[in-house]
């Protein structure tokens, strides 16, 4: 999948491929419970979770009301400790801020820390087309790397690649180890990633990570990570490359600590991700270490637009990663079948916002509205609701298919005229009891073949619908 050409508009082909792509399913019924369970028992084990997100949630509509301040305001900082900020209106903008930088370090190698920005904007790609090699470093990303694929989760990017399949990645790409090497075992795996990017960290001049948080007060840019490839990225590159979005500000340090206590939780179950890592600029006199150069590219790529708008509460997410975790379509197709960056329920939000309703308008229609993710929602966005708003949009602007806008218009009339929608649902009563024959279950629907391919439409119980049988109980 190629970022600039996103799948997204043909979501229904990717998810019948999916759910027939036996390796993936099998890694998705892996991952399935392991991030509900540990993200349970942490919430648990704070009684002041709820009120922790709702001092973030105050948090972060205060930034989005004042984004324009609280930037300049970073921006002073970062200017005052040596560093450079550039702003990026547009994916493109970003590309060649980036490739500006690290021709200008001369870089052949770029090491990258986890970044989903970087990968909305497509930098790997992009450097690669001018002769820089891109290496991942986070272990997920270099996986992935490796089998030329995007990520498919914001926060375990490789959660679709089973273990046979890494192994089979490996020895594909390391050629230059014994081809009779072991590689069973999680541990045999770990030890040979780890010992073929350490190599590759003295290689490199510039480093790109992405930040989860940038502090206006402070001027510092905030990663977290489980495994310190984020750290050594940006400290051992004679250059420093922070490559983020305008909503990842937030006014003080102390703001940044009430994130933290929510993020990790919310991400993987755990109190707080292993490191958590806070730049500052470029190596002052006297440091033992840090860049020489220090960037921070600020980008835009649409955000401004949602704001004042249903689906400015969008701008609050810190991609923890939950809504995904608990979403039961993600669980069932996984990431790559939304067809661009950001997949499951905040990926439904804000793909149609960023790359636009034509290109998106299936993914906010692939919900069941069961309402988990909102429920999860550390930052407490109404994801439903917004994703009901896009559907909104979408029928409003006659993108909706036309069978659909007519059973809608059909469905509206009824309800506008109660006697003739107790008939007429009588009507489809009586010939749903016919179809079903006494056996409870209807197996073919003519206008509902999507669901019956699948699974059997239960035959309508006597008794009246449900309004004859509310009004008998009232
Ligand atoms: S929408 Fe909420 S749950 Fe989903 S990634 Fe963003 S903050 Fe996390």
């Amino acid at each position: 999948m190629s970022l600039h050409s996103p799948t997204t508009p043909r979501f229904p082909d990717n998810v019948r491929q999916a759910l027939r792509d036996a390796d993936l399913q099998a890694a998705l019924r892996g991952a399935r419970n392991g991030f509900v369970a540990r993200r349970a028992a942490a919430v648990a084990a704070v009684p002041e979770f709820d009120a922790i997100r709702d001092a973030a949630r105050a948090m972060k509509d205060h930034v989005l009301a004042h984004l324009d301040l609280y930037l300049e305001a970073y921006e002073a900082r970062v200017t005052a400790a040596g560093g450079h900020v550039h702003w990026a209106e547009s994916a493109e903008d970003a590309r060649r801020i980036v490739l500006e930088i690290c021709r200008a370090a001369g870089a052949r190698t770029v090491l990258k820390g986890k970044s989903m920005i970087s990968e909305e904007c497509g930098i790997n790609d992009h450097l690669a087309a001018h002769g820089i090699t891109p290496v991942e470093t986070d272990l997920g990303e270099y996986i992935i790397q490796l089998r030329g694929e995007t990520p498919s989760h914001i926060i375990a990017p490789a959660v679709h690649v089973t273990v046979p399949q890494v192994r089979e990645a490996f020895r594909a790409a390391h050629r230059d180890l014994p081809a009779e090497r072991s590689l069973d075992g999680l541990d045999r795996l770990l030890a040979e990633a780890r010992g073929v990017l350490r190599r590759r960290y003295f290689e490199a001049e510039v480093g790109i990570t992405g930040a989860n948080m940038l502090i206006a007060e402070t001027g510092q840019s905030v990663i977290v990570t489980n495994e310190g490839n984020g750290d050594l990225t940006q400290s051992l590159a004679r250059v420093h490359v922070v490559l983020a979005s305008v909503e990842k500000i937030v006014p003080t340090l102390e703001d940044a600590s009430t994130i933290l206590r929510i993020l990790a939780r919310s991400a993987t179950g755990q109190e707080m991700s292993v490191y958590t890592t806070f730049s500052s600029g470029p190596r002052r006199p006297g440091d033992p270490d840090g860049p020489e150069a220090y960037h921070v590219v600020l980008l835009d790529n649409g955000r401004s637009g949602m704001l004042g708008t249903e689906w400015q509460d969008m701008l609050r997410c810190i991609r923890c990663g939950a809504c995904m975790n608990h979403c039961p379509v993600y669980q069932a197709v996984g990431g790559h079948a939304y067809g661009w960056v950001y997949p499951g329920p905040m990926g439904a939000v804000l793909t149609p916002a960023l790359i636009g309703l034509e290109q998106g308008r299936h993914l906010p229609n692939a919900s069941t509205f069961c309402g988990r993710c909102e429920e999860v929602c550390p930052m407490r966005i109404p994801l439903p609701g917004m994703m009901r708003s896009w559907r909104k949009a979408e029928f409003a602007r006659h993108m909706t298919p036309r069978p659909m806008r007519w059973g809608l218009g059909a469905w509206a009339f009824l309800a506008r005229h109660p006697w003739l929608h107790r008939r007429a649902t009588a009507a489809a009563r009586a010939g749903l009891r016919l179809m079903a024959r006494g056996r409870g279950r209807i197996g073919w629907l003519p206008f509902g073949r999507g669901w019956t391919a699948a699974r059997d439409f239960p035959a309508p119980e006597p008794g009246g619908g449900f309004l004859e049988r509310w009004a008998k109980r009232s």
